[in-house]
């Protein structure tokens, strides 16, 4: 079984202006192509080639590791955008965050304030666990919260590649404007698939 980088299903121009088509081009057309490349070269003829990618995440070290967490994590980050999405959670997920983080506002500020103090390359993530306690957390590098047995709803990618073009050194700016094209819908969604 090989890997394969699915197709956005929006435009490479659709989350203008807040992410640019040049950063979409080389972010999911290049550096995700050749995390799944590398992938395919390091899983081919092993065990591995036939697992699900998340069990892979879970079971493997060193650079499979690596490129399999970044395969996954840029898959999981580029199909939450929608700029024409729903603009704050509702139902189950937005009670939860109420309860844990006071307000949607303050839940939002939490998470921008985490990739902001995130030093050098890595992910922040929203997660839940089996009960459907909500926790902020955020990892270096390819870091995943798979391999702890929690669920990712959310991330947000805070490698320099992913905003560089369109913010230079402004990360907290990119984390700030990044709100504009998460459709809470789909996060509705995991978060009730999972919780
Ligand atoms: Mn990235």
């Amino acid at each position: 079984m090989k890997f394969e980088k699915p197709k956005l299903p929006y435009g490479l121009d659709a989350l203008e202006p807040i992410i640019s088509q040049e950063t979409v081009e080389y972010h999911y057309g290049k550096h995700e192509q050749a995390y799944i490349d590398n992938l395919n070269k390091l899983t081919e003829g092993t065990k591995y080639a036939e697992m699900p990618l998340e069990q892979v995440i879970c079971e493997a070290d060193g650079g499979l590791f690596n490129n399999a967490s970044q395969a996954w994590n840029h898959i999981f980050y580029f199909f939450q955008f929608n700029p024409g999405g729903q603009k704050q959670p509702t139902g189950r997920l937005m009670d939860k965050i109420k309860d844990t983080y006071g307000s949607f506002e303050s839940f939002k500020k939490e998470i921008e304030d985490a990739g902001t103090t995130l030093f050098g390359s890595g992910w922040v993530w929203v997660t839940t666990d089996t009960n459907g306690n909500l926790a902020i957390s955020k990892g270096s590098n390819a870091e995943n919260p798979l391999t702890k047995g929690l669920k990712p709803i959310l991330v947000i990618d805070v490698w320099e590649h992913a905003y560089y073009l369109d913010y230079q050194n402004r990360r907290a700016e990119y984390l700030h404007k990044i709100w504009d094209i998460i459709d809470w819908n789909l996060i509705d969604i995991r978060y009730i698939n999972q919780a």
